[in-house]
C-alpha cells in the first residue's frame, strides 16, 4: 500500500488506517470515471483541518487539556456536515477519513451538504456528566468561527448523543446572542430536533436491506440477520428489522454477543443489556465473541460497531449473502476484493448508513423553516431517498461492472466533481 501526503507517518502502510481505506477506493473510483486530474488533486485533500486544545475543569479541581479535531473536507455542495465522536483512540487520520466519507455519503444520497467530522481524544466512560458538558462547551467555543448553519453543521457520532448536541447548540447560541437551532442536528426534539432522527440510521439500513432482498428474491421471514453493535445504529437497526419480520440470530456489544439460531427477541435482549451492561448471562442465547459473531453463517450481516472489523485476516471466513454496513469503514479495502470474489453483496457504508445524515438534512431544513414535520412524513421521505439511492448505486455497479462500493464512490465523486466544475475553480 502506498503512503499519502496526508496520512500520519506512523499509520502509513497499514491496512487498518482508515485514511488509506478511504483513499484507495477514492483513487480506484477516480480512475474509473476518468476524473480530471485537477479536480482529483482538489478532492483528495481536505479543505481545512482544525486542531484545538480544550482546557476543561475536572470534578476534582484539576484542569485537563484535551485534544480535539474538526476536519472539513468539502464545501462544494453545501455546508460541511458530519458527526463528532469522543473516544480515547481518535486520531487525525481517522477524522480525516471520516470527513471525506461524509462528503461521499452526502453526495450518494444527494443531500446538499459537503463533508466534515470532529473528534475529541478522551475516555467518555470515565468522565462525569459535568466534565463532558464543560469539555463540549469549550470545544464548541474554540470552533465558533468555523461552525454555523451555512458553514458546518455537526451531529452525533460514537459516544455523543442528543444531550451533547444540545450543549453545542446552546454554547453557539449564547455567543451568537440568539438561538441558532440549525447549527447542529441530532438534537432533542423539544429544542429543534427532528422526529425520527434517532432511529434514522437504523431505519435507513432496514430500507436498503429490504431492497437488496428484493433484488435477490429473498423472503424476509426466512432471512437470518447477524448484527454487530447494540447502540444507536445496531440496536435500533436490529429492533426495526425484527419488527419488519427478519430473524435476528445474533447481536453483540463491545464485550461480546449472543447467538441463537432460532432467533433472539431483540427488545428483551437490549433490555437485559441495559440492566446488566453485558450480554453475558443472558439465558435465551449462547454468549460468543465478536470475532465468532462476524463469522456466523447468516443471510445478512450488519457490522454496526466501528472501523476495521472485516479485514484480510477474516474476510474469507465471512458467510453472509448481504453485508449491510452500519458503521463507517467496517471493511478494509483489502477485504473488499475477498468478499467480492466470494460473491458477497456489499451495501457500502456511504450508502447503507446514510439514513442518519439524510434525516439530519431534514432536521436542518425544519429548523430553518421553523416548521416541523410529522414522523410519518420524515420516515416516508427517508424511505424515498434510501430506495432511490440504493437503485442508483446498483445501476451504476451493473453499468460499469464494478462492485457496489466502487459504484457508490464513482457516483459520489462524479456528482461532487460536476458541481465543482459548474462553480468553477477559484485557484
Ligand atoms: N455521524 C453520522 C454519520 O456518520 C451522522 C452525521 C450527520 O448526521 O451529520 O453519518
Amino acid at each position: 500500500m502506498t503512503t499519502h501526503p496526508y496520512a500520519d507517518d506512523a499509520m502509513s502502510f497499514k491496512e487498518t488506517n482508515p485514511f488509506e481505506s478511504m483513499m484507495s477506493r477514492f483513487d480506484e473510483a477516480a480512475r474509473l470515471i476518468n476524473l480530471d486530474p485537477n479536480i482529483y488533486k482538489i478532492l483528495r485533500s481536505p479543505s481545512r483541518e482544525i486542531t484545538v486544545y480544550i482546557p476543561t475543569f475536572m470534578d476534582d479541581g484539576r484542569i485537563e487539556v484535551f485534544t480535539g479535531y474538526r476536519v472539513q473536507h468539502s464545501f462544494v455542495r453545501g455546508p460541511a456536515k458530519g458527526g463528532i465522536r469522543y473516544a480515547p483512540d481518535v486520531s487525525l487520520d481517522e477524522v480525516r477519513a471520516l470527513a471525506a466519507w461524509m462528503t461521499w455519503k452526502c453526495a450518494v444520497v444527494n443531500v446538499p451538504f459537503g463533508g466534515a467530522k470532529g473528534g475529541i481524544v478522551c475516555d467518555p466512560q470515565k468522565m462525569s456528566i459535568g466534565e463532558l458538558e464543560r469539555m463540549t462547551r469549550r470545544y464548541t467555543a474554540e470552533l465558533l468561527d468555523f461552525l454555523g448553519p451555512e458553514k458546518d453543521v455537526p451531529a452525533p457520532d460514537m459516544n455523543t448523543n442528543e444531550q451533547v448536541m444540545a450543549w453545542i447548540m446552546d454554547t453557539f447560541s449564547m455567543h451568537a446572542r440568539h438561538t441558532v437551532t440549525a447549527v447542529v442536528t441530532g438534537k432533542p426534539i423539544e429544542i429543534g430536533g427532528s422526529r425520527g432522527r434517532r432511529e434514522a440510521t437504523g431505519r435507513g439500513i432496514l430500507f436498503v436491506t429490504n431492497e437488496a432482498c428484493k433484488k435477490f428474491n429473498m423472503d424476509i421471514s426466512k432471512t437470518r440477520v447477524v448484527v454487530q453493535g447494540s447502540g444507536n445504529v445496531g440496536g435500533i437497526g436490529a429492533q426495526l428489522m425484527q419488527k419488519e419480520g427478519y430473524k435476528i440470530i445474533a447481536i453483540s456489544e463491545i464485550k461480546g454477543g449472543i447467538y441463537n439460531p432460532n432467533g433472539i427477541d431483540v427488545n428483551d435482549a437490549l433490555e437485559y443489556l441495559k440492566q446488566n451492561k453485558t450480554y453475558e448471562g443472558y439465558k435465551e442465547a449462547d454468549f460468543i465473541t465478536n470475532a465468532e459473531l462476524l463469522e456466523l453463517e447468516c443471510d445478512v450481516l450488519v457490522p454496526a460497531a466501528t472501523e476495521n472489523q472485516i479485514t484480510s485476516a477474516n474476510a474469507d471466513k465471512i458467510k453472509c449473502k448481504i453485508l449491510s454496513e452500519g458503521a463507517n469503514g467496517p471493511t478494509t479495502a483489502a477485504a473488499d476484493q475477498i468478499l467480492y470474489d466470494k460473491g458477497i453483496y456489499v451495501i457500502p457504508d456511504i450508502l447503507a448508513n446514510a439514513g442518519g445524515v439524510t434525516v439530519s438534512y431534514f432536521e436542518w431544513v425544519q429548523d430553518r423553516m421553523g416548521f416541523f414535520w410529522r414522523e410519518d412524513e420524515v420516515n416516508s421521505r427517508l424511505k424515498d431517498t434510501m430506495v432511490e439511492s440504493f437503485w442508483s448505486v446498483n445501476r451504476y455497479a451493473e453499468k460499469h461492472g464494478v462492485n457496489m462500493r466502487i459504484a457508490a464512490y464513482m457516483l459520489a465523486i462524479d456528482r461532487v466533481a460536476y458541481d465543482l466544475k459548474l462553480r468553477g475553480i477559484y485557484a
